[in-house]
C-alpha cells in the first residue's frame, strides 16, 4: 500500500487507520492469511482507486472457516443460553453505534453510497436488526400440538438451530446484507462462515471484529473474503455447511443451489427484482413523484427492490413524468463523501457498461431517452439518473434486472381495470417489492392483493424495518429475511412424541 496517499477530507482517523490495515480472514478469532497470499484490489467507485487490499481465499481457507464454525458450534455457541446471545447480540450493537462514523465512512467509501444514507440509514438499521433479532433469541419455542394417537401421549416440537450457515452477499449494502444474516443467525444459535463481496468487503470484516469484542466467541462469525469462485461455490457445495444463505443475481443464485444438492443443505435465496410502481391517478403525485425518485435514484438504482417499472394513469402521467424528470435532471452526482452528494457511482466499470448498455438497447428498441442517459464523469462509474418512456413488454429494460438509475415509464387508462393493471404489473418473472400509490382505501387494498410480490408498500417505495418479512416471490428467491421468518430459515423443528401408555 502507498501510505503517502492523500484520504479523503471527510475520511476520519479511524476509518483511514482501518483502511491503511492489512486485511486478512477472520477464522476462529483471529485475522489469517489466505492460504493463496494472494490479493484483492479493493476499489472506491467514484474514483476508481486502489483505496485497500483484501486476503484472497481459497477452497481450503474455506475449509479452515467451515471446521472452525463446526467447532464452535458444537461447543461454547451452543451451550451459550438464550438470555447471553442476546446480552452479547445488544453489546454488538452498542459498539456498532460507538463506531458509526467510522463504519459509515467507510461503507460510503467502498460503495459509492452518499455519507449521509449511511450514516443515518444503514448504519443506524444493522444496530436496530441486532436489538430486533436479539429479541427473538430469547423467545424461539416450539409447540404443544394435541395428537389425536390412541391412548395418552406428550408431544411437542422444538426449534433448534440448523448449525453451521453458509453466507454469501453481494456489494450494494456490504453492511446491511451482512447483518439481515449474522443477526438471525446467531440470536438461532448458528455458527457462521460469511463471504462479503469481493468488491466490498471493508466493512464486514470490521463487523467481524467488533462481534468479537461485543464477547460473539472465536469461531462463531468468521468471514472468508476473495472471489465468488473458488469461495462462494466452495461454501455452497461443502459437506459440512448446514445451510446457505444468497443474497445477489438470479444467475449465481442458480449455481448455489446446484451446488447446495450435494448434501441437500438448507438454502434459501434473495435474488433480484423488477419491481413495479403504480400511480393512480387520485395519488399525491407530487409524494409519489419523490418516491419514485428516491426508490430507483437512491444508491444509483443498485437496490433489489427499486421501484424500476412506473405505471401512471395517462391523466397523471405528464405531471408525473415532469416532476421526476426535473428531480432526475437536477440530482447532484459525486463523491459520497462529498458534502452535498444526492447520488453517488456504480459500483464498478462492468457495472457501469452493463447499465449503459441496457439504456442504448431501450433506445435501439424504440423506448425514448426521455431524462439521463450515460453519463459525463470523467473518472469513476458513474450514470446519470436515467429515465425511459414508450417502454413495452418484451423490450430488455422491461422484461430484465438493470441494477442502475433507470426507470421505465408507461401509461395505463380507464380502460383498464384492476385486473389488467395488475397482470401489466406481474409480468415479469420476479416478484419481489411492488408499491401502490392512490387516495382510496379500497383501491389500495384490492390492488396489493392482485399483486405477485413478496412486498407491497401503499403510498410508499419501501419499509425499511426489522420486523417486516422481506423476500420474493416467483424468481425473487426462497425464504424472508427480517422478522420471524428469518428466525425460521436458521431453525430446524423437531417433533418429540412420547407415549405415556408403556
Ligand atoms: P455480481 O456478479 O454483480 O457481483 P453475484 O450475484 O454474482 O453478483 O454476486 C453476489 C455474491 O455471490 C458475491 O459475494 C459473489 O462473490 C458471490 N458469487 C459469485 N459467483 C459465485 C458462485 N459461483 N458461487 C457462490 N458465490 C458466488
Ligand atoms: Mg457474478
Amino acid at each position: 500500500m502507498d501510505m503517502t496517499r492523500t484520504f479523503h477530507p471527510a475520511l476520519g482517523e479511524a476509518a483511514r487507520a482501518f483502511l491503511g490495515r492489512e486485511h486478512l480472514l477472520l477464522i476462529d478469532g483471529h485475522a489469517a492469511e489466505s492460504d493463496s497470499g494472494q490479493r484483492t484490489e479493493i476499489l472506491d467507485p467514484a474514483t476508481g482507486e486502489v483505496i485497500a487490499t483484501a486476503a484472497e481465499g481459497s477452497a481450503t481457507d474455506v475449509d479452515r472457516a467451515v471446521d472452525a464454525a463446526r467447532r464452535a458450534f458444537a461447543g461454547l455457541w451452543s451451550k451459550t443460553t438464550p438470555a447471553a446471545r442476546t446480552r452479547i447480540m445488544l453489546r454488538f450493537a452498542e459498539l456498532i453505534e460507538a463506531h458509526a462514523d467510522e463504519l459509515a465512512q467507510l461503507e460510503s467509501i467502498n460503495s459509492g453510497k452518499p455519507l449521509p444514507a449511511c450514516r443515518n440509514v444503514d448504519v443506524p438499521g444493522i444496530a436496530e436488526m441486532l436489538r430486533y433479532m436479539a429479541g427473538w433469541a430469547t423467545k424461539i419455542g416450539g409447540e404443544t400440538p394435541a395428537v389425536s394417537l390412541a391412548g395418552e401421549w406428550h408431544a411437542y416440537t422444538l426449534r433448534e438451530p440448523v448449525g453451521v450457515v453458509a453466507q454469501i452477499i453481494p456489494w450494494n449494502f456490504p453492511l446491511n446484507m451482512a447483518m439481515w444474516k449474522i443477526a438471525p443467525a446467531l440470536a438461532a444459535g448458528c455458527t457462521i462462515v460469511m463471504k462479503p463481496s469481493e468488491q466490498t468487503p471493508l466493512t464486514a470484516l470490521r463487523l467481524g471484529e467488533l462481534a468479537l469484542e461485543a464477547g460473539v466467541p472465536p469461531g462463531v462469525l468468521n468471514i472468508v473474503t476473495g472471489f465468488g469462485d473458488p469461495v462462494g461455490a466452495a461454501l455452497a457445495a461443502h459437506p459440512r455447511v448446514d445451510k446457505v444463505a444468497f443474497t445477489g443475481s438470479g444467475e449465481t443464485g442458480r449455481r448455489i443451489l446446484h451446488a447446495a444438492s450435494g448434501n441437500l443443505k438448507r438454502v434459501s435465496l434473495e435474488l433480484g427484482g423488477k419491481s413495479p410502481v403504480i400511480v393512480f391517478p387520485d395519488a399525491n403525485l407530487e409524494a409519489a413523484a419523490a418516491g419514485v425518485c428516491s426508490s430507483i435514484f437512491f444508491h444509483a438504482g443498485q437496490i433489489c427492490a427499486a421501484g424500476s417499472r412506473l405505471y401512471v394513469h395517462e391523466r397523471a402521467f405528464d405531471q408525473v413524468l415532469d416532476a421526476i424528470a426535473k428531480r432526475a435532471n437536477g440530482m447532484k452526482l459525486g463523491h459520497g463523501l462529498d458534502a452535498g452528494t444526492e447520488m453517488g457511482p456504480v459500483i464498478s466499470q462492468r457495472q457501469l457498461a452493463r447499465v449503459t448498455g441496457y439504456i442504448s438497447s431501450g433506445e435501439i428498441e424504440g423506448a425514448t431517452l426521455f431524462a439521463g442517459g450515460a453519463a459525463d464523469q470523467e473518472r469513476g462509474f458513474f450514470v446519470r439518473p436515467t429515465v425511459l418512456t414508450n417502454v413495452r413488454p418484451g423490450m430488455r429494460v422491461h422484461d430484465e434486472e438493470i441494477f442502475g438509475p433507470v426507470l421505465c415509464a408507461m401509461k395505463f387508462s380507464d380502460d383498464d381495470d384492476l385486473d389488467s393493471i395488475a397482470a401489466a404489473a406481474n409480468g415479469t418473472t420476479y416478484g419481489l417489492a411492488a408499491s401502490i400509490w392512490t387516495s382510496d382505501l379500497a383501491t389500495a387494498h384490492r390492488t396489493a392483493r392482485r399483486l405477485h410480490a413478496g412486498i407491497v408498500n401503499v403510498n410508499a417505495l419501501s419499509s425499511p424495518d426489522a420486523a417486516l418479512p422481506y423476500g420474493g416471490y416467483k424468481q425473487s428467491g426462497w425464504g424472508r429475511e427480517r422478522g420471524f421468518e428469518a428466525i425460521e430459515l436458521y431453525t430446524e423443528v423437531k417433533a418429540v412424541a412420547v407415549n405415556l401408555n408403556v
